[in-house]
């Protein structure tokens, strides 16, 4: 049984999904005006772990991530670099689809770009005006929150209190009141535009998401997610389009929100200069470094970002890495009993740790603990081969949900040279011959390679 921490409510609930077996999620995508920033990528990465536990536990997932290609935002950035949104659009779309396969994200299932779904949200905007949610002015149709008793239901944000520093107040537009949006904007001189009956324009940003979750998933739907800088206005006005829109509520059944990441401490923005998108963050670490920095934290948690939390992150995953390689380089035969109450209680570790929110760091706890009892079996020389190969299919299963383990096997290949010096050896102790034996011996231990002198002829490892 899994247990969501619900948004809505503020508190933590059994997931039951609507469909038996399935879990249509969305998470609110990116708008691609430029490369993606660590922080979406801290969302992004959470909820691929949610997506792959849901996997794990015999789900089928079906994910739905949004492309935001047309936005006041967009169109600015397209006319500062004398371009279209589109061509901005198409660039930066590969440019997150290439950061997320290096972050190890998986694909979504779809994603529905705005400016190929303009006929769907104009039915949506439609329904809203016909239901009267919605009004027209000089420069677009906006939704009128008053219509909506509920508004406020998912952040507590009641539209009489104050809202000020929101995006609502500094909105350029005209409307009746300082809190409705814009749910269509008319176009401007030399601003890209598609007819509707409001005449010519493009979706305000909140309706697409209503729009593109139902299309493509339908409602109510399971999961919806973001970051929690989402929850207002941008969800609480999805939850009024959409619950005023098809009459069905709740339209999300679940609300999940990622917290934020800061920088040393602080909050990332361009005007502080700690600003780090992700081609800069993978120029400088490992994509896995900075993954497992992610996944081994709770997603709802602040995360601080920083050189040395990477450094730290660095390390325990080396530490994980050499783990694994001295799993392969067990030979003592036999079975695998020793490990099995090991990993059996790991296991339910794990499931207690994910199954309650989805809580990383718990789980982690318990691999850590896997780690420091299976490393104690092998320095008192207890592991045999087939427990260490089930340790490794263990945490093989276990890194689906996470994917952020090496499981390559450790070179094992000699240069022709050293194959040369390991005959030579084998030679001079025929001859008894054992200090010049000896000298080999040495010479290849500095090179890293260890001889084991066995009845049955020598042997070498790597180290
Ligand atoms: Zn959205």
């Amino acid at each position: 049984m899994v247990v969501i921490h619900n948004t809505l409510g503020d508190k933590k609930q059994e997931f039951v999904p609507e469909k038996k077996g399935l879990v249509r999620m969305y998470v609110c995508g990116p708008t691609v005006y430029g490369p993606a920033h660590i922080g979406h990528a801290r969302t992004y990465i959470a909820f691929d772990v949610i997506r792959r536990y849901f996997e794990y536990k015999g789900f089928e997932v079906k994910l739905v991530i949004n492309i935001t290609d047309v936005h006041d935002d967009m169109i600015e950035e397209a006319n500062k670099l004398n371009t279209t949104i589109f061509e901005l659009g198409d660039r930066y779309t590969k440019r997150f689809f290439e950061d997320m396969k290096a972050l190890r994200v998986k694909p979504a299932s779809a994603y529905p770009r705005v400016t190929k779904e303009i006929d769907a949200i104009i039915e949506t905007i439609k329904l809203l005006y016909e239901k009267g949610f919605a009004y027209e002015t000089n420069d677009g149709v906006y939704y009128d929150i008053s219509k909506f008793p509920e508004y406020g239901k998912l952040s507590g944000i009641k539209p009489n209190k104050s809202i000020t520093g929101t995006r609502v107040d500094t909105d350029k537009y005209e409307k009746k009141k300082a809190q409705d949006f814009a749910l269509w904007k008319k176009a401007k001189p030399n601003e890209p535009y598609w007819p509707s009956p409001w005449g010519d324009g493009r979706p305000g940003w909140h309706i697409e998401c209503s729009t593109m979750s139902t299309k493509y998933l339908g409602l109510p739907i399971d999961i919806h997610g973001g970051a929690v800088d989402l929850i207002f206005p941008h969800h609480e006005n999805e939850i009024a389009q959409s619950e005023a829109a098809y009459g069905i509520k709740p339209f999300v059944k679940y609300w999940m929100h990622t917290g934020f990441l800061t920088i040393r401490g602080q909050k990332m923005s361009k005007s502080l200069g700690n600003f780090i998108t992700v081609p800069e963050l993978l120029q400088k670490y490992d994509a896995r470094v900075f993954r497992f920095f992610i996944v081994t934290k709770h997603y709802r948690s602040q995360i601080d970002f920083s050189e040395e939390a990477m450094e730290q992150a660095k390390n325990s995953l080396k530490r994980l890495d050499e783990f694994i390689q001295r799993l392969y380089e067990v030979e003592l035969q036999g079975n695998a009993s020793v490990v099995e109450p090991i990993l059996s209680e790991t296991k339910v570790s794990f499931e207690k740790a994910m199954d309650n929110d989805f809580n990383a760091p718990a789980a982690w706890s318990a691999i850590f603990k896997l780690e420091t009892e299976v490393n104690k079996l092998m320095n008192e020389n207890k592991m045999t081969r087939e427990a260490a190969q089930a340790v490794i299919e263990f945490l093989k299963k276990i890194d689906s949900v996470f994917d952020v383990l090496s499981f390559k096997k450790p070179e094992q290949k000699l240069t022709a040279e050293q194959e040369k010096l390991i005959k030579l050896r084998e030679q001079l102790r025929r001859e008894k011959k054992f200090e010049e034996a000896d000298k080999i011996r040495e010479q290849l231990a500095q090179q890293g390679i260890i001889l084991i002198d066995t009845p049955q002829g020598t042997k070498w490892r790597k180290v």
